[in-house]
């Protein structure tokens, strides 16, 4: 049997955290096992779901490096790939049901099933439909009333493995006929789901736990349509430092904030692929992962993101830039060797680009002196400090590694001056400030003549 899974978002949101996970775990799985991905769009929820959120999930995991076999925008044999391009076929499968009488019609007010609710709950009891319209055989229909299509749910026990949480069982009897057509002739989220994982022949569901409850209603109709059920893996809900689960209105959960902020694809492609798996540690590539990706393998209880671990995996990824990449990424030119040396060492102080970038041009740009800068630049032995050190630099042309050595060794010699006295006015002089990268680093970045032009100033 060769693998298909799909990945099935909403577009009702930015791809997040959360479901980027799912879609990884599915495209891992799929890639190990040399099968077909496919994206499927459910967009039957026509008040929420927009193009422009189905185009930008696309584009979000497309820059993920997620590359999908099967979908709206790339084709295949099993389209079409919108829920809402779909209505007709799940509308068939439901009079299907109807005809063998496994489903049947449903006229029932919105207002009876109000109040009936009302009662369910206020007598404590699960609300649940109480199937009045199960056996509704009235040769005149109700005028004025589009009825629901429902399933008529069989009294018994289902079972059956999820690859996460193992052997699971649920009684029908917990939940009433469900819906499975809307009186507006769309496909209940449970209805199309299974007509379409059947139909587009998916092998695996693997989804977030929140879809857990769903799996034996999703079980039932396969059985109903007599069509075979997928082998289900439901990976945990993701949650944030606070333990509250993240979700697609959460502002730091958004793939496209991510990448707003200098977050790196394959950064955060090994961030999620953390929550719930364990793959070895380290920045690992998308085949790597896939090479050891296993179902058996992931973990059932929560898990937790934190923005910290991401940030690692950026700074390993900034690491390992290549640096022509490296250079177009933070739009600069490399003026000389020098200046690329210095961008090459400095880049494991930032977690990411825009903050390598900040780094950089905080140096390179225009300097501001404030009281604590200018307090010390004054003293007289900052001033013997700055005159030694603009003399030993102009010896040297270029300022590289070997001309710093020597150059900080002849001024401790001469200026008898070292630790703090010695390297922070040269420090505060070069940058304004009394922190920061190392100052080799400074000088590389910004050339000797404008490092004699800091320098003079104080004199
Ligand atoms: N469309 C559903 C969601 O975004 C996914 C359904 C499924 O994976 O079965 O949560």
């Amino acid at each position: 049997m060769s693998v298909r899974t799909r990945f099935a978002p909403s577009p009702t949101g930015r791809l997040h955290l959360g479901n980027a996970r799912t879609a990884l775990f599915n495209w891992l799985f799929t890639r190990r096992h040399g099968g077909k991905f496919i994206v499927r769009v459910e967009d039957t929820d026509t008040e929420r779901s927009t193009k422009e959120f189905e185009k930008n999930l696309l584009e979000d995991l497309r820059w993920l490096g997620m590359e999908w076999d099967e979908g709206p925008d790339v084709g295949g044999g099993k389209g079409p790939y919108r829920q809402s391009e779909r209505l007709s076929i799940y509308k068939s499968y439901a009079a299907r049901l109807v005809d063998n009488g496994l489903a049947y019609n449903c006229y029932c007010s919105r207002e009876r099933l109000a109040a009936l609710r009302n009662d369910q709950v206020a007598r404590g009891l699960p609300p649940r439909y109480d199937g009045r319209c199960r056996d509704f055989r009235s040769p005149v229909i109700p005028a004025g009333i589009e009825p629901v299509t429902r399933f008529r749910v069989p009294a018994r026990e289902i079972r059956f493995t999820d690859n996460v949480h193992g052997e699971l069982s649920f009684e029908t009897s917990a939940f009433g006929d469900f819906v499975i057509v809307g009186s507006d002739g769309v496909a209940s989220y449970n209805f199309a789901v299974v007509i379409d994982d059947a139909l587009m022949e998916i092998t695996h569901v693997i989804r977030g736990d929140d879809h857990l409850s769903n799996t034996p209603r999703q079980i039932l109709l396969f059985d109903a349509l007599g069509l075979s059920a997928p082998s289900f893996s439901h990976i945990p809900l993701i949650l944030g430092k606070n333990k509250l689960p993240l979700s697609k209105r959460d502002p730091s959960g958004s793939i496209g904030e991510l990448r707003d902020e200098g977050f790196l694809p394959i950064a955060i492609v090994n961030a999620i692929a953390r929550l719930g798996w364990s793959p070895e540690e380290g920045l690992l590539g998308l085949d790597d992962l896939a090479s050891t990706f296993a179902l058996e393998d992931l973990s059932s209880s929560p898990a937790i993101f934190d923005i910290e671990r991401l940030k690692s995996f950026n700074r390993e990824a900034i690491k390992g830039m290549d640096d022509a990449v490296l250079f177009a990424s933070l739009g600069l030119v490399a003026r000389d060797k020098l200046f690329r040396e210095a961008v090459s060492e400095i880049r494991g102080n930032a977690s990411t680009i825009p903050e390598l970038k900040d780094i950089i041009d905080s140096v390179t740009g225009p300097i501001e002196y404030d009281e604590d800068a200018l307090a010390v630049l004054n003293e007289p032995y900052a001033k013997t400090v700055l005159t030694a050190f603009s003399d030993e630099t102009s010896i040297f042309d270029l300022l590289d590694g070997t001309a710093y050595n020597r150059i900080i060794a002849e001024v401790r010699k001469k200026t008898g001056e070292k630790g703090q006295r010695l390297f922070l006015p040269i420090r505060y002089a070069l940058t304004g400030k009394k922190e920061g990268i190392e100052l080799v680093n400074i000088l590389k970045l910004i050339g000797k003549i404008e490092a004699l032009k800091r320098i003079i100033r104080f004199i």
